[in-house]
C-alpha cells in the first residue's frame, strides 16, 4: 500500500489544494492530509477545525484520510513509516521556501522522499491568505473553495 502525506496550513484548504490531492490520488493508494501549524502565519481556524472542514469536503472519498500534526513532520513521518511527502509548486517565489523545508526534512529524516506537483495554470496564485482577505472583505469565494468552506468561513468572519 502506497501512501502519500500531503502535509501543509490548510487555513482554509482551497481548489488549488484539491487540484494537488486529485493529481496525487493517481499515483498513491491512500493519501493523508495532515493538517499541521504554520508559525509564520496567522491562523484563523484552529487545526481540529481545518480537519473537519477537510473531512466533510472529502467524506465520500475513502482513499483520503485527514490527521493532525502533533510535533515535527519528519518524527511523525519516521514513526508511521510513511515515506513520501507530497507539495505543491505554485510561482517561483514556493520554490525556495519549499527547498528549505525539503533539505530540512532530509537532514532530520533520510527517507523522506518529497513529491512535487505543479499546479494548474488558473490556481497559479491561489493561496488561503488570499481566501481569507476576500471573505473578509465579503468577496465571492466559488471559484476559490468548496461550498462547504465557504459557509464556514463566512460564519467565522460573521459575513
Ligand atoms: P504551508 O503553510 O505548509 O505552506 P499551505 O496550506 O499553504 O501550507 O500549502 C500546502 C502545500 O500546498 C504547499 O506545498 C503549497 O505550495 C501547496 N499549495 C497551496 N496552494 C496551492 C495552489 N493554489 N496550487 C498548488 N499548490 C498549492
Amino acid at each position: 500500500m502506497k501512501t502519500g502525506v500531503y502535509a501543509g496550513s490548510f487555513d482554509p484548504i482551497t481548489f488549488g489544494h484539491l487540484d494537488i490531492l486529485n493529481r496525487a490520488e493517481k499515483l498513491f493508494d491512500e493519501v493523508i492530509i495532515l493538517v499541521a501549524e504554520n508559525k509564520r502565519k496567522k491562523e484563523l481556524f484552529s487545526l481540529e477545525e481545518r480537519k473537519k472542514m477537510i473531512e466533510k469536503v472529502f467524506e465520500k472519498k475513502e482513499k483520503v484520510k485527514t490527521e493532525v500534526l502533533d510535533g515535527l513532520l519528519a518524527d511523525y513521518m519516521k514513526e508511521k513509516k510513511h515515506t513520501f511527502l507530497i507539495r505543491g509548486l505554485r510561482a517561483i517565489s514556493d520554490f525556495d521556501y519549499e527547498l528549505q523545508h525539503f533539505t530540512i526534512n532530509k537532514q532530520l529524516n533520510e527517507n523522506i522522499e518529497t513529491v512535487f506537483f505543479m499546479t494548474e495554470p488558473e490556481y497559479f496564485y491561489l493561496n488561503s491568505s488570499l481566501v481569507k482577505e476576500m471573505a473578509a472583505l465579503g468577496g465571492n469565494l466559488k471559484e476559490l473553495v468548496p461550498e462547504a468552506i465557504e459557509k464556514k468561513l463566512k460564519e467565522k468572519l460573521g459575513k
